[in-house]
């Protein structure tokens, strides 16, 4: 038997999560799954699950727990997932790892490890003010990771744009609501012995150098 391999990327918003998530999963050929991206998603094709989500999301407020279980049960029982997934924004809250780690154990498998992408708040902001995103999700940096040409996407030359939520009131809140509600997750993690804490000042490359170090030691 194969068994999956998922790995959950924990870190606050802006710590690069998405960006590192992304490289992990091509890396290791697996699906990358982003409960931002999905939401996202939802929210450009106008379903009913995008327009609850949107009230949230503008507030920079996480979706009630059941709504994001069951989308993110949804997308991992999906045939791409078999060989498991990168996690990148989900669990946010210990509902949301209780509701995981029941399900993973219902597939008979487990998260294996939890890169903790460590980052200080004001290095946040900075970052959250001058992301710049493709519609496709790909994720630039005005100074630390520029597109070709300012605001046009290097892979499809489409328009970029910026997240109603990076809007600096917003970011202040998220950054509130992440340590209210999902901070709590780094001790749940390290106390299961998966949490590898990884420090994400540095440049993107050394971060992923570092997650790939700790990926293979749990492996
Ligand atoms: P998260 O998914 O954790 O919210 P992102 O991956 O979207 O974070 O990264 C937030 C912003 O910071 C993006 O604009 C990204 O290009 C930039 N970024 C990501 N990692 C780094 C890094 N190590 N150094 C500088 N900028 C980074
Ligand atoms: P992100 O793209 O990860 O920064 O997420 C953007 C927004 O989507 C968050 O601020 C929440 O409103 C919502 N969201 C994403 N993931 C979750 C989650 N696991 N639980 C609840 N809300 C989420």
């Amino acid at each position: 038997m194969i068994t999956a391999l998922y790995i959950v990327m924990l870190g606050p918003p802006g710590a690069g999560k998405g960006t590192q998530a992304k490289k992990l999963a091509q890396e290791l050929g697996l699906v990358h799954v982003s409960t931002g991206d999905l939401f996202r998603e939802n929210l450009v094709n106008e379903t009913e699950l995008g327009k609850l989500a949107q009230t949230f999301m503008n507030k920079g407020e996480l979706v009630p727990d059941d709504v994001t279980v069951r989308m993110v049960e949804e997308r991992l029982s999906r045939p791409d997932c078999e060989k498991g997934a990168v996690l990148d924004g989900f669990p946010r809250t210990p509902a949301q790892a209780k509701a995981l780690d029941d399900l993973l154990q219902s597939m008979g498998s487990a998260v294996k490890v939890v890169p903790y992408v460590k980052v200080p708040d004001d290095i946040l902001v900075e970052r959250l003010s001058g992301r710049w995103m493709s519609q496709s999700g790909r994720v630039y940096h005005e100074k630390y990771n520029p597109p070709i040409v300012k605001w046009i996407d290097d892979i499809d030359g489409s328009q970029l744009y910026q997240r109603d939520d990076d809007k600096p009131e917003t970011v202040c809140h998220r950054i509130v609501v992440y340590n209210d509600q999902t901070a709590p997750l780094i001790a749940y993690f390290r106390e299961k012995g998966i949490l590898v804490e990884i420090d994400g000042t540095q440049s993107i490359d050394d971060v992923f150098e570092d997650i790939k170090v700790a990926v293979e030691e749990a492996s």
